[in-house]
């Protein structure tokens, strides 16, 4: 089952709970529109570079496609399909003014300097700039994009459509963006995580955490545990894996990260393989990289009673099934990461008004909504006697459908 597949079945499922019939069920499948580009660029070497691009416009029954972009080897049509749905349930659920949209490159950026990331950059622009707007398409930044290339996207943008910077969200902060943008989706992680654990009477303090990937999401989200007394015991990045059962100096780790650009040397823990991470004992596992980390290879052997989806779609259908069965609560990518396109709203709203706010409102706001998402998302699996993904789509799905019926489906 190809990734997009596996998230047509979650639609369908929910379509079913809610009702909505065969017909209706393929319209809210099939995304509205797919552009796919050729990216060409001259090398610092003076060689001719060529990757391919590629956005894709899912639904905008409920506001402009709004989902990240990003530059990695396994970005295709199907991957941006696959995560452009994804953002659709994603900004319904969270209730943001927005549908869903992806994008990205299939490039290695490892590969790239930082001329010719910004040459890609702006060819990518080049090429899409007369489907995205900021009433139309809004990307943000994903695997491997960062605020610098959001600047770039918007300095591009500008040049054909003049000031723009409701374009892109995650732009600097001294450029147009928000406070608060980068630690986002972390920080969202860390409420759905704490909603959960209030909502069946436990509290973050005393746990024990295991974050696979130690990237802007997964560092952000270890930090908030820490703070809150929570114990990080092992994290991993694409080079290896540290462990230590008292719990690491995430502090430290952070500082050392920001210095040698990963966790690799670090002294306040063993390593470990990359890939033996997701096995350790822990309560609660937060997988914060890539696509299909949980598999039915490895779904048995998890040891942690809660997980929490940071990075998209985590974890295959086989692997859920083999979670239920076994009583390991999901808190699905949807809900679980839903704080950085909801900040990247706030940085909408702020671009819009052309007025700043300061991190206590935006931290504020974001608690509120994802408290909102939260407990709308609890309750629906408990009346309807189903998991956590399950109630998460029926959500989003009842939103979308609603705002599309409303509107008329000519
Ligand atoms: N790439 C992020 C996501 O998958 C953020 C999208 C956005 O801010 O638009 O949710």
């Amino acid at each position: 089952m190809n990734p997009f597949e596996a998230t047509n079945l979650y639609i369908g499922r929910a379509s079913k709970i809610l009702d909505l019939g065969d017909r209706f069920e393929r319209y809210l499948i099939e995304p509205e529109r797919e552009v796919s580009v050729q990216v060409s660029i001259t090398r610092d070497n003076g060689h001719v570079y060529t990757c391919r691009g590629f956005r894709v416009q899912h639904n905008n029954a409920r506001g402009p496609y709004k989902g990240g972009l990003r530059f990695h080897p396994t970005v295709d049509i199907d991957e941006a399909r696959t995560l452009a749905s994804l953002m659709t349930w994603k900004t319904a659920l969270v209730d943001v003014p927005f549908g869903g949209g992806k994008g990205g490159l299939d490039c290695d950026p490892k590969e790239l300097s930082e001329g010719e990331r910004e040459r890609v950059t702006r060819k990518l622009v080049e090429r899409i700039h007369d489907v995205i707007g900021p009433h139309a398409d809004i990307p943000a930044p994903d695997v491997n994009t960062d605020a610098q290339v959001m600047a770039w996207i918007m300095d591009e943008y500008a040049k054909l459509h003049g000031f723009s910077p409701a374009v892109v969200t995650g732009k600097p902060v001294h450029l147009h963006g928000s406070e608060g943008r980068e630690a986002a989706t972390g920080r969202g992680v860390f409420f759905a995580t704490e909603e959960y654990l209030r909502s069946t009477d436990q509290e973050i303090s005393g746990k024990s955490f295991v974050i696979q990937g130690f990237g802007n999401v997964g560092s952000h989200a270890a930090r908030f545990f820490h703070d809150a007394g929570g114990r990080v015991v092992a994290v991993s990045d694409v080079a290896g894996g540290l462990v230590n059962g008292d719990g690491l100096d995430v502090p430290r780790l952070i500082e050392h990260v920001a210095e040698h650009r990963g966790i690799a040397g670090f002294d306040g823990g063993d390593s470990i393989d990359r890939d033996d991470v997701l096995l350790q004992p822990c309560d609660v596992l937060i997988p914060a990289a890539l696509g299909n980390a949980i598999t039915d290879e490895n779904a048995a052997d998890i040891r942690a009673r809660l997980i929490v989806e940071a990075a998209n779609a985590p974890t295959t259908p086989a692997a859920d099934e083999i979670l239920a069965a076994r009583g390991v609560t999901v808190i699905p990518d949807i809900l679980a990461n839903a704080g950085g396109v909801t900040v990247s709203y706030f940085e909408w709203v702020q671009n819009v008004q052309q007025f700043r706010w300061d991190i206590d409102r935006i931290d504020a706001e974001l608690r509120k909504r994802m408290r909102s998402a939260c407990s709308k998302v609890f309750e629906v699996a408990r009346r309807r006697e189903v998991d956590l993904r399950t109630a998460a789509f029926v959500v989003g799905l009842g939103r979308v459908a609603k705002a599309a019926v409303t509107r008329g489906i000519q």
